[in-house]
């Protein structure tokens, strides 16, 4: 081949490439995208989003906020199926709903105070005699808090028994304070009282029975919670820092779910686990108190000084026990804690709401937060429902207007019985398991949508 001939075609594969480069860079036009391109951005639309945010009225959240919040509503009781029915009237609403809701229910395993025997704590004297027995209820600051089906203060699934020994201070109750305690006190027989913080509830009294503690009490040291604020003037309702006979209820146990039913959908039919073969509870009885009783304990006890970063703010240097000084009230006395608890199994509910994808129906979005609370629950849950209801309006009202579908589908959730071990919304996992494992895009969870700054100096005229 002559070398003039190799020049020329390299030449004319260059300028091919170039040719092609130039037909790619502006050949391509952005305005003739085919129809499914534009199907699969429709929710980018930047207008939507302006559209829907101006479409979100605050005025709805507060009243959505007002009606579920209004009674106390611990999971499966009255006021909770009451909530079920207004979550399926709204999603099931022609002009405003979605395109379905439903209840799914499960027979699942959850432990209530004794209304007729409430729990205590109490000091014995060497003869007998109750010298102080803690709050079986909060002091009613407010007309909302004398409703009588606020629960009593509890720990769920906490076991039952009456048990009298030595009080310590054990600080978060965590392996490392009980060895702490252990190197120079036999704790063998003793009652701790420790406050929140630092591990989980139960693993409180788990860890305490492992050096021989019988009993546990568990507080809210005011130093965790309250700035450190403990006086009635500066705690609800002069400031929304929690009052001293305030009592924070929790579920007692480390796994999530039903119970009896691990790894399966709690139905009437599923098979169930002896009570007696349940992991990760306590097996020695505890009971929480509000501040102010736990003053009344941790104040008088007797023994060195527990260290530095043991200290809370109720007003006493805290020592660590065993037992109460002398020459003060409860000198020689005794703790005793009584739990009456009944574990029961209930029908709680989850409703489920449903948008159908328009292009990939069977890819799913989900958006879920609990229904249930402790007691009336404005923050935790239902701030995050509130909020959620105003969502399904906007966006039920485009759907029944037949100008909007979304390209996935979206599924809103109301799980129930969250606070007893985020049960509802296990079961609803364990029952659609390989659908959602398949087809899940994105699970967005709301619970409290309102958590900010501490505000120093809050108006509390106009409470929201
Ligand atoms: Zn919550």
């Amino acid at each position: 081949m002559n070398w003039w001939k190799v020049v020329g075609i390299c030449f004319g594969a260059v300028g091919i490439l170039a040719i092609g480069l130039l037909i790619g860079h502006f050949g391509i036009s952005t305005d003739t995208e085919p129809k499914w391109v534009k199907d699969l951005a429709q929710d980018l639309d930047e207008n939507f989003i302006k559209q829907f945010m101006n479409e979100v009225n605050n005025e709805n959240i507060k009243e959505n906020l007002r009606i579920l919040s209004k009674k106390p509503h611990v999971a499966t009781s009255e006021a909770d199926e009451e909530l079920v029915q207004l979550l399926l009237s709204r999603w099931n609403d022609l002009n405003t709903g979605l395109d379905e809701a439903k209840e799914e229910r499960y027979k699942v395993y959850l432990s209530f105070p004794d209304e007729k025997t409430p729990n205590n704590v109490r000091v014995l004297s060497p003869e007998g005699n109750v010298t102080f027995q803690s709050r079986e209820r909060e002091v009613q600051i407010t007309d909302d808090q004398k409703d009588p089906n606020i629960i009593q203060p509890f720990l769920a699934f906490a076991p039952n028994g009456t048990v009298k020994g030595k009080l310590v201070y054990a600080n978060e109750g965590k392996i490392s304070d009980f060895q702490y305690l252990a190197n120079t006190t036999n704790l063998n027989g003793t009652i701790a009282i420790v406050r929140y913080g630092g591990t989980g509830r139960v693993n409180k009294a788990i860890n305490a029975a492992k050096f021989g503690v019988i009993g546990v009490i568990i507080y809210t040291d005011p130093k965790d919670i309250n700035d450190g604020k403990s006086d009635p003037m500066d705690t609800y309702n002069n400031s929304w820092y929690m009052p001293p006979s305030g009592v924070e209820r929790g579920s007692f146990k480390v796994n999530f779910g039903d119970q009896l039913t691990p790894y399966y959908p709690a139905k009437e039919f599923t098979y169930r686990i002896p009570e007696s073969e349940i992991q990760g509870l306590s097996h020695i009885p505890a009971q929480p108190i509000g501040f102010e009783d736990a003053r009344t304990l941790i104040c008088e006890l007797d023994g060195p000084d527990a260290p530095d970063n043991w200290q809370g703010a109720l007003g006493c240097r805290y020592k660590v026990g065993p037992g109460f000084r002398s020459a003060l009230n409860f000198y020689f006395s005794e703790v005793q804690v009584n739990v009456y608890n009944n574990r029961t199994i209930r029908s709680s509910a989850n409703v489920m709401g449903l948008i159908r994808g328009a292009v990939e129906p069977d890819r799913y979005i989900l958006y879920g937060n609990h229904r249930d609370s402790w007691v009336h629950g404005a923050i935790d849950p239902s701030s995050g429902t509130a909020v959620m209801l105003e969502i399904t309006r906007i966006l039920g009202t485009k759907l029944k207007s037949g100008k909007w579908r979304p390209r996935r589908t979206i599924i809103f959730g109301s799980w129930g019985a969250e606070e007893f071990g985020l049960i509802g919304s296990t079961e609803f996992a364990e029952d659609y398991y390989s659908k959602l494992r398949d087809r899940t895009v994105a699970y967005i969870n709301v619970d409290c949508s309102v958590f900010g700054e501490f505000n120093k100096n809050p108006d509390f005229s106009d409470p929201v």
